[in-house]
Order: structure tokens, then C-alpha cells, then sequence
């Protein structure tokens, strides 16, 4: 009867490219083909901070209202969300209560170091702070990997070292983690992983012959497999080690992908359909004037070094968000920043407006009639687009819009507008070309590891499994 639990998170870890590379991942294969491997959906949107705090507390997204994501292309722009919420609210607070030993290694997010029943080790969630722990006087702190969030932005001529450096870091944090798990014995540990991630967002396109990014040298071809595959021989090396003690268990927050090529025109598309006035000459010949120049840049393979001369423009990071496109407040409906150039987006409803709830309740069902057709070449372009009520229940539903849509992954929402356009280029993808997919991965040495099926329902798990046993 095994009770004792290792929980590892791999950040990104995706199940359509495990599925597609069996052959050289010796020990995910195994797994799959015991059927102790499994797609994990994750959350709206498939992003690591709501994801991961869904993980840590078993709290939808609507009920925890940590929505932010990260944004790649501007850390001047952090994010300052409140954490709060995860002390004292995770499945290791909640096994340690029971009497459980546990040690927590690099968990994202969850910093500074609170009292648990054993040791917690984390980093920063962005720059600044030193790595933190509540056991000072078992840990040295000098002696650790760095952990917790990264903020490196490595360019393309810097891509191979940042490759080599990040992969020596991801095998040092396991090797810090397995150092001081052997210490002392715990009945539960959890592993936080974040570099497969970055690696992912930042290498995809010298991977993917079906990117329109791909270079023609060889560089970089094979670093996101190298990856995987070193992700694959850890987890086998920590499954020999221990299954004789402890169940492993290893799950990813959310899958990982071509990032979205395409774009479209949330705006564009509201004035369009008369949701929304017209935008002013003015704001309309800036948005062409960015648009004309990275579609040029695109042309030319200069898109990274073009736009870090333009960031020197004050102007520029409200025109890279298209900020002052449409002012909210002023419409009864506008796109609000949501979750960037990805294929998630939402549509905001101005109550202070549209009062009167018949109205409201008619205007929602027509934009997302009307949205649900929106077709490129012919190719439908929506997944799906539904109201906030119908995709999760909360005390925080209304931090996201009114209406929430998911379209296919090769398009992203931009909130600027390009002349009377309704697609166009991610000409960004040149810089951040792997993007998060909503079906990430859970494997194991559990034979039920196919019921969890959400990360909604992970934290439920790990404590039914390490309490009970079976
Ligand atoms: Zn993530």
C-alpha cells in the first residue's frame, strides 16, 4: 500500500508532441503504452499563472481570479498579481495539516517561503528577491541553482547559449531537489519545473520545418526533443529510484505549440458588425503606419531587431498594445487586454451603458452568434465563444470579459487595426514562436492516472492518492 507521493510539474510539457516523438522518448513511451499516460486539459485561458494556481489550491479560475499571463515580449509590463491567495491554500498545506511531512521544491508563484510541516524552497516569481525557504538552517541558499521565475530575453544570435545554459539549469534544479529530498525522508514532495516552457516559447521555430519562421541552417533543429528527452531520463531516473517508496506522479499545466501565426482584428471585425463607431483618422493612420512597417520588417527577417529600435519611441508600448485604439469607458462594448496574441480573447460588455438586463442578455447572444461565423478563407475561425457563466462558476467570474472566445491556434487577437483588414501577420512571431496549447500531459506510476483528465481536478487527486492510498 504506497501512500508517499512525488508530485512533479513540468511547465508546458505538451501531449500531442509526446505523442508524435514515442520513439525517442524511451520512458514516456513505456508509460503510454501501460497506460499511465494521459492528455490534461488545463485552463481558460492555458496560461501558467491561472493554471498553476488552479493546480495549488483545486480553485477554478473564475474562484481563485488569477488570470494574468505572462508577456514575453514586455517584462517592463510585470505582472503584479496577488499571490496571497496560494499560502496556506495548496495541496502541501493541506497534506502537511494532516500530518503529512512534506518538502516543496521551486513551486512557481508561491513566494516567499511559508511555515510548513518540512522545508519549502522557492525563488522569486520575477526579478528581484533571493531564493527563500522556511528552514534557513537546513538549506544553503548560496549553494542552490537559481529557481523561481525567469526573465531572460535571449535573442536570435544568443539562442544556442541561452539553449545550453537553460538546459544545465533545468538538470541542476533536479539535481538540487533530489539532494535535499535524499536528507531527510518526507511522505510527500513536490518538484516545480519551469524551463520547459521558456525553451519552448522561445526555440519552437528552429524546430518546426512547418514554421514560416524556420531558418535554413541547422541550428537549434533538434534543442526542443533534447528537451523532452531530458525531461524523459529525469523522470525515469526518479521512478527507478524510488517506486519501491513512493508513487510519482508528473503533470503539465498546459501543452505547447506552433505559436499562432496569424492574427485577427478583434476591432476591426466590431466595427464591422456595428458594434462599435469608428475609430478616429488619426488612430486609424498610426495603427497602418505599425502595421505597414512589421509587415515589412516580417518581409525582410528583421522583425527583432526592428521593433528593439522601435521600443525607444515612447509611443511605443501603447501603440504595441494598441491601448488607445478604443478607450474603455466610452463604448458600450470593446475588446479589453486579455490574454494577448494568442488564440484566446474576450469581449467586454460597459454595464454603466447597457443597464437594463434584457439588453444585455440580447446583446451577448447576438455578438456571439455572429462571432461563432467568423470565417477566414472560408475556414471557420472560432472554437468556440461563450458567455463567462458557461465557462466557469465564481466569485471572480466577472475578472474575465463578458464573453469569452477560443479560437483555432494559428490566429491571435490584435487589438489594433490594420486599414479595413480582418487577419493578418504576427510578424512577433519571429521572437516568441511556441505558444501554450490547452491539452497538456499526466503520467505516472498510478494506473488511474487517466481519470484526472483536468488540472481542475489535480489537486483533489494528489491529496485522495497520498491520504489513502490504494
Ligand atoms: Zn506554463
Amino acid at each position: 500500500m504506497k501512500r508517499k507521493t512525488i508530485a512533479i510539474l513540468l511547465d508546458g510539457l505538451d501531449y500531442r508532441y509526446i505523442m508524435d516523438h514515442l520513439d525517442q522518448l524511451p520512458f514516456f513511451r513505456r508509460l503510454y503504452e501501460e497506460k499511465k499516460l494521459a492528455p490534461l486539459d488545463s485552463v481558460v485561458p492555458a496560461d501558467s499563472i491561472p493554471s498553476w494556481t488552479t493546480i495549488y489550491t483545486g480553485l477554478n479560475p473564475a474562484e481563485h481570479g488569477i488570470l494574468e499571463s505572462i508577456d514575453y515580449l514586455d517584462f517592463k509590463n510585470k505582472v503584479k498579481g496577488d499571490y496571497s491567495l496560494i499560502q496556506g491554500n495548496t495541496f502541501w498545506d493541506m497534506l502537511g495539516d494532516a500530518g503529512m511531512k512534506v518538502f516543496v521544491f521551486n513551486p512557481f508563484m508561491a513566494y516567499p517561503a511559508w511555515d510548513v510541516n518540512g522545508l519549502m524552497i522557492c525563488g522569486p516569481v520575477f526579478e528581484g528577491g533571493d531564493v527563500s525557504t522556511n528552514r534557513s538552517d537546513m538549506v544553503d541558499l548560496k549553494a542552490l541553482p537559481p529557481i523561481g521565475g525567469m526573465v531572460d530575453h535571449p535573442k536570435d544570435k544568443e539562442m544556442e547559449s541561452f539553449f545550453e545554459r537553460t538546459m544545465e539549469l533545468s538538470q541542476k534544479q533536479f539535481d538540487a531537489f533530489l539532494y535535499y529530498f535524499d536528507k531527510q525522508p518526507y511522505d510527500f514532495a513536490f518538484l516545480g519545473i519551469t524551463t520547459p516552457d521558456r525553451m519552448q516559447h522561445f526555440l519552437w521555430r528552429y524546430t518546426d520545418p512547418g514554421d514560416r519562421t524556420y531558418p535554413k541552417n541547422e541550428k537549434l533543429r533538434e534543442s526542443v526533443i533534447q528537451m523532452y528527452e531530458l525531461m524523459d531520463k529525469n523522470m525515469a531516473d526518479i521512478v527507478q529510484r524510488y517506486q519501491d517508496r513512493y508513487q510519482v506522479i508528473v503533470f503539465s499545466d498546459h501543452g505547447h505549440g506552433r505559436r499562432c501565426e496569424k492574427t485577427f482584428f478583434i476591432n476591426e471585425w466590431l466595427i464591422r458588425e456595428g458594434f462599435i463607431k469608428d475609430s478616429s483618422v488619426r488612430k486609424r493612420m498610426i495603427e497602418y503606419a505599425k502595421h505597414l512597417m512589421l509587415d515589412f520588417l516580417d518581409r525582410i527577417h528583421m522583425v527583432e531587431s526592428g521593433t528593439a529600435l522601435f521600443k525607444r519611441f515612447s509611443i511605443a508600448h501603447k501603440v504595441k498594445n494598441a491601448e488607445y485604439v478604443f478607450e474603455s469607458g466610452s463604448e458600450a462594448v470593446y475588446a479589453p487586454k486579455f490574454d494577448g496574441t494568442n488564440p484566446y480573447g474576450g469581449i467586454t460588455i460597459n454595464r454603466d451603458i447597457v443597464t437594463d438586463q434584457a439588453d444585455y442578455d440580447e446583446l451577448c447572444q447576438n455578438i456571439i452568434e455572429r462571432l461563432a461565423l467568423v470565417k477566414d478563407d472560408g475556414h471557420p475561425v472560432m472554437r468556440w465563444v461563450k458567455r463567462r457563466d458557461d465557462l466557469y462558476k465564481g466569485t471572480h467570474a466577472d475578472n474575465y470579459p463578458d464573453i469569452v472566445y477560443c479560437m483555432e491556434p494559428e490566429y491571435g487577437v490584435d487589438r489594433g487595426l490594420y486599414g479595413r483588414r480582418l487577419f493578418g501577420i504576427n510578424a512577433m512571431h519571429w521572437i516568441i514562436s511556441g505558444g501554450h496549447r490547452y491539452t497538456g500531459v499526466i503520467m505516472g506510476t498510478r494506473d488511474d492516472i487517466s481519470s484526472v483528465g483536468s488540472v481542475l481536478n489535480v489537486h483533489d487527486y494528489l491529496i485522495d492518492i497520498s491520504r489513502d492510498g490504494d
